[in-house]
């Protein structure tokens, strides 16, 4: 049997098969199929569906997009071809939607029911209680964002300035990679597909755009995310490669929700580095030094302190006066939470790079 696939796509518009297949739909927005991935089930929509060009993507699953017949296979939990078959059992739509009202066969029913009442992920299901964080979360939506934001930049690659730039500093390729250091290469698509996929007061708020609109990362083109110890993207940073940019790094809107490189904070007993700046940082774990950055010597939040269990802390800051007096508080803070911390004394006036 042949099948008409680009006929039966037109016979099919995405948003009446969405529907059809039990999604609520708001504003081309809907809840992922795969919630059970999301926190909160994905309370908070992460599904963009664009009509006109009969799509789909999920902010935050690489795999839950495409066009008609992806969805069908994925909310429906087939294949390929039972996904046509689904569609083609649908006589399709008239192209001005009446008030014939569709419906699924009842000998599915019971699946579609328990796909949409899959358990959020806070539920574990192998009985154990979930595990203490002492991170705090930031919503929901902002996750989504970030995500989606490093999904479209590019990794570093080729002979750019962003190598040359990470090069002069002594970083190279095994800890650009292994940072997920990203680049924004193509300013206008990503632009566009955010402003597709996001409101644009999430933007703004989020503080990757401006006030005016626009994505704020024009001549701060590196960008240096931050992962928390489940491995999430909860923030980042934009950073210039021309030195006459000021200032020479961008970040988001809103408190730096843990410190950079967090992802070492395992519980687990070792030693690290804590240093100034996600830059220096990333010197040290380039050169084999296990490190975690915080945004200046002053900055250490109390609340980061108990992610250091279990670790010697080795405090690295600049060799100036804030870096003198940032050591001292750190080493009380750390000792405060018997928290194992040492002064690591770099030569006079020098920072790590
Ligand atoms: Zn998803």
């Amino acid at each position: 049997m042949v099948v008409d696939i680009e006929a039966l796509k037109a016979r099919h518009p995405i948003l009446e098969v969405a529907r059809d297949l039990g999604l609520e739909v708001n504003h081309n927005r809907f809840r992922c199929p795969r919630n059970e991935r999301h926190s909160h089930g994905d309370r908070t929509p992460s599904v963009s569906l664009w009509p006109d060009k009969g799509a789909f993507k999920c902010w935050v699953c690489p795999d839950v997009k495409g066009d008609v017949i992806d969805l069908v296979r994925i909310v429906r939990n087939t294949d390929f071809t039972g996904a046509i078959a689904f569609l083609e059992k649908h006589s399709g739509y008239s192209p001005h939607p009446g008030p014939v009202k569709h419906h699924l066969p009842h000998t599915n029913s019971q699946s579609q029911v328990e796909l949409f009442q899959a358990s959020p992920s806070s539920v574990r299901t192998d009985g154990r209680p979930p595990q203490p964080t002492t991170t705090t979360a930031p919503p929901d939506r902002r996750l989504e964002l970030i995500a989606a934001f490093l999904e479209l930049c590019h990794p570093v690659r080729g002979s750019g300035k962003a190598v040359t730039w990470l090069k002069g500093r002594r970083i190279f390729k095994k800890t650009w990679d292994g940072q997920k250091l990203r680049v924004v290469e193509n300013y206008g698509r990503i632009s566009d597909e955010l402003a597709a996929g996001f409101s644009s007061s999430d933007l703004r708020d989020s503080g990757l755009f401006n006030a005016e609109g626009h994505l704020r990362f024009y001549r701060h083109p590196l960008v240096l995310p931050y992962f928390d110890r489940e491995g999430r993207a909860v923030y980042l940073q934009a950073r210039a490669l021309e030195t006459d940019v000021k200032p020479k790094e961008l970040s988001l809107a809103g408190a730096i929700p843990c410190p950079y490189n967090a992802r070492i904070l395992d519980g687990e007993p070792g030693l690290l580095y804590l240093c100034e700046g996600v830059v220096d940082c990333l010197t040290l774990i380039e050169a084999g030094f296990p490190s975690v950055g915080i945004p200046g010597a002053a900055n250490l939040k109390p609340g980061w302190i108990p992610l250091f269990r279990n670790k010697s802390v080795y405090v690295v800051f600049d060799a100036d006066a804030a870096g003198e007096a940032g050591t001292d508080r750190a080493l009380a803070l750390f000792a405060d939470q018997d928290i194992e911390a040492h002064r690591i004394q770099l030569p006079a006036g020098k920072d790590i790079n």
